[in-house]
């Protein structure tokens, strides 16, 4: 009889972490940027090519996680397809800085090893995010930034492309509109980027077969940017974070707030040093602190258990995510 109650007091207390476990995990999280994304500012038919786009890089990296193959490649896959996809501020379809010029930023970290590569600045990389892996893996060193960053591109044999390549109609009005306002506030270099002169960021993060995290984003910055100016997104734990002890992150916002506040990290330090799950940290830091803070933007949040988390504090967050056995949501708006 005692035994049996003691039996049954290990069934229940192990029952609400047997719970907690998703029978069909996430294994796969991909975000396209945050912003003024509202059904008024978004047609039909733009919305069809993003969700396709969407769908198509969580396939891309569903396909190689399904071969078996770790989460850093399905990183890399899905976000190859969204940054040679010119609707999303990745790739071609970066924004344009002031000079006319698209220049890239992208980062990748093995939450296995804790290993991490990035890039800034650069002009000529066709896959800002396979040169974050190669400085990752093929160099001694984490961030590496504009001409080095490319001679090294070129060291690696990764695919090179001219500056024109990257170049779209869309962005190039988009650089004009806000130079337009500029001229007219008396080119007050101190005011605040608007919320749409930085939407489009690309990110992923992936859960391999071994239990492994991997996550990586891939950026052209934010409209009209000068002086050699960086985000958030090749830097690691403000943009980018992965650690198979708690989660993986990317995110996509006002890159000055996420760098002050290292968002990404204060994620997965909120899980470690004080036991939260991935989600509710996530949920903390974007809702309070950040949010307290002023910043506007949102993450993609995965751990080693497939559970999933995408919050922002914009009107909307391109979004979706994969299950193992291959079900896709996909989201833009704050309702849905
Ligand atoms: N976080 C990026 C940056 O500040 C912009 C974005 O997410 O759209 O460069």
């Amino acid at each position: 009889m005692l035994r049996f109650a003691f039996l049954l007091c290990v069934v229940l207390l192990a029952a609400p972490a047997a719970l907690a476990q998703p029978a069909d995990p996430v294994v796969l999280v991909v975000h396209g940027g945050a912003g003024t994304i509202s059904r008024a500012n978004v047609t039909p038919e733009t919305e069809a090519a993003l969700r396709a786009a969407l769908d198509t890089a969580l396939r891309a990296g569903h396909a190689a996680l399904e071969e078996g193959r770790p989460a850093l490649d399905a990183v890399v896959a899905s976000i190859e397809v969204l940054e040679d996809d010119p609707h999303f501020n990745a790739g071609r379809g970066g924004v344009f800085a002031a000079d006319g010029s698209v220049r890239h930023d992208a980062s990748i970290m093995d939450g296995s090893t804790g290993l991490a590569g990035a890039s800034a600045g650069t002009m000529h990389v066709r896959h800002p995010i396979q040169l974050a892996r190669a400085v990752m893996e093929h160099s001694p060193h984490v961030l590496l930034t504009a001409e080095g960053a490319e001679e090294f591109a070129m060291q690696q044999g990764l695919e090179l492309a001219p500056n024109t390549f990257f170049h779209t109609e869309r962005r190039r009005r988009s650089l004009d509109a806000v130079q337009q306002r500029e001229r007219e506030q008396s080119g007050d270099l101190g005011s605040e980027p608007a919320d749409w002169q930085m939407h489009g960021t690309v990110g992923a993060v992936a859960l391999d077969q071994s239990g492994h995290l991997a996550a990586g984003t891939s950026t052209g910055g934010m409209t009209n940017k000068r002086w050699g100016r960086v985000g958030d997104s090749p830097i690691i734990g403000a943009g980018t974070y992965a650690d198979d002890a708690t989660c993986g992150v990317s995110a996509t916002g006002h890159g000055e707030y996420f760098i002050r506040l290292g968002i990404a990290r204060d994620i997965a330090a909120r899980a470690a040093y004080l036991g939260e799950s991935c989600v509710d940290a996530s949920e903390v830091v974007i809702h309070e602190t950040l949010t307290n803070a002023g910043g506007t933007g949102g993450v993609i949040v995965l751990d080693a258990q497939g559970r999933v988390a995408m919050p922002f504090n914009t009107e909307g967050m391109y979004r979706g995510h994969i299950t193992r056995s291959g079900a896709v949501t996909i989201a833009f708006y704050g309702d849905e």
